[in-house]
């Protein structure tokens, strides 16, 4: 392999691991090293003091086609509670990333880290305002009608609905807690941009190391790209509960893989996180 060969590798695979951890990938090579040391430091000081116990990394070499091993006892998992998290939110066609996507599905899974069964849900539609028409495209994606989003609250409401169902589990408060979501997607972009759609900052519990359970699996499980629900069904030889793309479905089946890949030894503890600084550092590269 050249030199210049080796340097681009270099870069790329810096600008991937930043890629994974939902950060500005440009620049050069010392300032991306640099940006990745930070963060890294970071999510292990923010994963750390979000944990009551200490992980221990498994050295299991589970592969994803192995059936669920009885031999692997589940591991002890870091947190007291998981929710799994799968917003749906208004779109078109080809709508990119300037999209103003508003939230029309807030569900919720809520899992014990003991056991990793599911303790409750919450779900509710939100009523969109910068565009209340759903899309032909959107209605057919998602499978919620006009009527369903017409009839629900905004936004702020369904938020306060939501912080009324962790206060029952004390989520966030005497329990320590993380999302769980299919990438970074859901709180990066469309959490971020209703917040703003809204007027309000980014509640403090979305601020959290959150785990992004594409990369956990596709680390756990050695695999060589990410992977959406669907292919990681698939790779665990396993099919999709429901409707695909109905939030609260989509969140059940993010469960059920969670589900299985602890069986197979895997350690829940977040990947992720989205502070102030991370933001600020996306607000100043979009504007660039
Ligand atoms: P998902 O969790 O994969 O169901 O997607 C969440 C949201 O992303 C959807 O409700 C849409 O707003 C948007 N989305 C997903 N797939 C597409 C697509 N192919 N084109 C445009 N928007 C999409
Ligand atoms: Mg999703
Ligand atoms: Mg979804």
């Amino acid at each position: 392999m050249s030199d210049e060969q080796t340097k681009s590798t270099t870069v790329e695979s810096l600008r991937k691991a930043l890629a994974d951890l939902g950060l500005e990938t440009r620049g050069h090579k010392p300032e991306l090293k640099k940006r990745l040391r930070k963060a890294k430091k970071k999510l292990n000081a923010a994963s750390e003091s979000s944990t009551k116990t200490t992980a221990t990394t498994t050295t299991t070499t589970t592969t994803a086609s192995d059936q669920s091993n009885p031999a692997i006892t589940k591991k002890q998992q870091p947190l007291d509670y998981y929710l799994f998290f799968d917003v749906e939110a208004t779109c078109e066609e080809n709508g990119g990333f300037e999209y103003p996507n508003e939230i029309i599905e807030f569900p919720i899974v809520l899992v014990d880290g003991k056991s990793f069964e599911k303790v409750d849900e919450f779900r509710s539609y939100v009523k969109p305002s910068i565009n209340p028409v759903l899309s032909a495209f959107c209605k057919q994606l998602t499978g919620i009608s006009q009527e369903t989003v017409d009839d629900s609250p905004d936004f702020i409401q369904v938020l306060n609905d939501f912080q009324e169902f962790m206060a029952k589990y004390s989520v966030f408060q005497d329990k320590t807690a993380a999302f769980v979501t299919d990438g970074p997607f859901d709180i990066r972009d469309f959490v971020t941009k209703q917040c703003k759609h809204s007027k309000i900052k980014l509640p403090l519990y979305f601020e959290k190391p959150w785990v992004n359970i594409r990369k956990l699996f596709k680390d756990f499980y050695k695999q060589k790209e990410a992977k959406n629900i669907a292919r990681m069904l698939e790779t665990l030889d396993m099919t999709f509960d429901g409707r695909e793309h109905s939030g609260l479905d989509d969140a059940r089946n993010l469960h059920r893989i969670a589900q299985r890949m602890v069986a197979d030894g895997c350690i829940f503890k977040t990947n992720m996180f989205w502070g102030p600084k991370m933001r600020a550092q996306q607000r100043r590269a979009r504007k660039a």
